[in-house]
């Protein structure tokens, strides 16, 4: 049988030990007081610190599985999930560091090694890309591992932002960052994408896996950038991906892990059709928002925990469309801790409360869902190409439909939402609520003692609230 996703990741832990680096553990999904940074969202973030030169380790090599999340902030991977073959919210990524010890040469050595000695990766399915004024790395891919000049890419920043490639990694808008040189599995010409910097390289037949990144920068808020006091190696390749190259499928939603979860997504939606991107949707956001609520993010109404709630109302939108009524998703949570507790033993000792919080928020959305999907299915009856503004925020605001909820339906329907109307509506709403509030105020001076005065606030704190 084919190599289990836990064999991968013993795998990779093992090469880089063997290689000197300190195995570490995957830090939570909430950064530790980090205001820059809504989730982590790669293998490094536990380590800023350590790349900046305020912290430091008793390890100069270090190398983990880390659980990642991209659903907001500068990498937000959201809209992709049921699009794209590569792309989950939660997803796992394998790295390795160097702080301030090996740089290029030995990060892409050791990188092929793994890929094509270790795992058996086909060379002649690999691709790489570099920055493209990296010459030392070029030089590394052509002269000592030997990739023909034709599979090896150079790609630029993209300031012009002419195609999605950029070979220049940053975490965030600040924080450490440097060039990079990326590491692609060509699927095979039956699948449709081009290679990395070319049109089409948004399609799914040029994989890219691994990322290694030459950290010597640190961005700062004005946009300059200082060195960082020493160069540092920054890897992470997605567990998933290079799970399905290695299980011998194209998508990372056919690997053995999300097999077994959109089989508990069907089982929990009553939904025959396997192939339905709906289960993926729901299987992706089980696991995220099963993770969110183990790291402590509780849906709520603001920053993490709205985003949160975001997740779990898509997910559950997709299960009302398979024809769900009532609470379903918390049903794949004792299969997603059967695949993944032993990996993730803290979201195994969680299960109940990962249930319960995933229930209790079903529970509530389901109560205004089919509402709020009647007054969209009425706005678009007349095949409009826009959803106006005033609608998305109707739906907002008293049926709890988050904006990238509604547009995600509006997709399906190859429809538009017009984002500054619903803008709009929200402004007026405050301002509206500030209006009152201050009405409110004025009454208070001017009858103190009476309670009676203002009747607008129980309509202002009813038609502000998200159910
Ligand atoms: P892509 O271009 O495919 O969106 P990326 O360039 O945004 O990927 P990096 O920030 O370079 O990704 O992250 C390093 C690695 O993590 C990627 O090479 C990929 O293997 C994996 N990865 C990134 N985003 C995701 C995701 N949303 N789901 C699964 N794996 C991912
Ligand atoms: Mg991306
Ligand atoms: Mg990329
Ligand atoms: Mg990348």
């Amino acid at each position: 049988p084919p190599i289990s996703v836990a064999e991968i990741r013993k795998t990779f832990l093992d090469f880089f030990e063997s290689k000197g680096h300190a195995v570490v553990q995957s830090s939570p999904l909430v950064p530790g007081n980090d205001p820059t940074l809504m989730f982590t969202n790669s293998g490094m973030v536990q380590f800023k610190d350590v790349f900046l030169g305020t912290d430091k380790r008793p390890y100069v090599r270090a190398t983990s599985v880390q659980a990642c999340l991209r659903a907001g902030g500068k990498h937000n991977d959201l809209e992709n999930v049921g699009y794209t073959a590569r792309h989950h919210t939660f997803f796992e990524m394998l790295g390795n560091w160097s702080f301030g010890d090996y740089f290029k040469r030995e990060s892409i050595e050791w990188g092929w090694e793994l890929l094509t000695k270790v795992f058996g990766l086909p060379a002649e399915r690999l691709l790489a890309t570099v920055y493209a004024e990296d010459d030392e790395a070029y030089g590394i891919w052509t002269e000592i591992i030997g990739l023909p000049p034709e599979r090896v890419i150079r790609i630029g920043d993209n300031k012009g932002g002419r195609y999605k490639s950029d070979n220049f990694w940053m975490m965030a808008d600040t924080g450490p960052c440097g060039p990079c040189s990326e590491i692609f599995y060509d699927h095979g010409p039956e699948i449709p994408g081009g290679p990395p910097g070319s049109p089409d390289e948004d399609g799914d037949r040029f994989i890219e896996i691994w990322n290694h990144v030459f950290m010597q920068f640190e961005m700062h808020d004005d946009g300059s950038l200082t060195p960082l006091p020493a160069p540092c190696v920054d890897t992470g390749m997605g567990l998933e991906r290079l799970a399905a190259i290695l299980q011998h499928v194209h998508s990372n939603y056919e690997i053995d892990l999300f097999d077994a979860l959109i089989k508990s997504a069907a089982r929990a939606t009553g939904c025959e059709d396997l192939t339905n991107p709906s289960l993926k949707v729901i299987a992706d956001h089980a696991r995220a928002t099963a993770f969110l609520v183990s790291d402590g993010v509780i849906p709520s109404n603001e920053g993490r925990g709205y985003v949160q709630r975001r997740i779990i109302r898509r997910a559950i939108r997709h299960g009302y469309k398979l024809g769900q009524k009532k609470p379903f998703f918390h049903k794949l949570v004792p299969d997603l801790v059967q695949l993944m507790g032993e990996a993730y033993p803290r979201l195994a000792a969680d299960e109940q409360r990962v249930g319960e919080v995933l229930k209790a928020e079903e529970e509530r959305f389901f109560e205004t869902l089919a509402n709020g999907m009647e007054i969209l299915d009425v706005a678009l009856a007349n095949g409009q190409k826009s959803l106006p503004g005033e609608v998305a925020f109707k739906l907002h605001d008293t049926y709890g439909f988050p904006l990238d909820l509604t547009q995600d339906v509006c997709r399906e329907r190859d429809v538009t939402v017009d984002v500054a109307g619903f803008d709009a509506a929200m402004e007026r709403q405050k301002a509206a609520g500030r209006a009152a509030g201050k009405f409110k105020m004025d009454k208070a001076v001017e009858y103190s003692g009476t309670s009676n005065a203002f009747t607008g606030y129980d309509e202002l704190s009813h038609s502000s609230k998200i159910v």
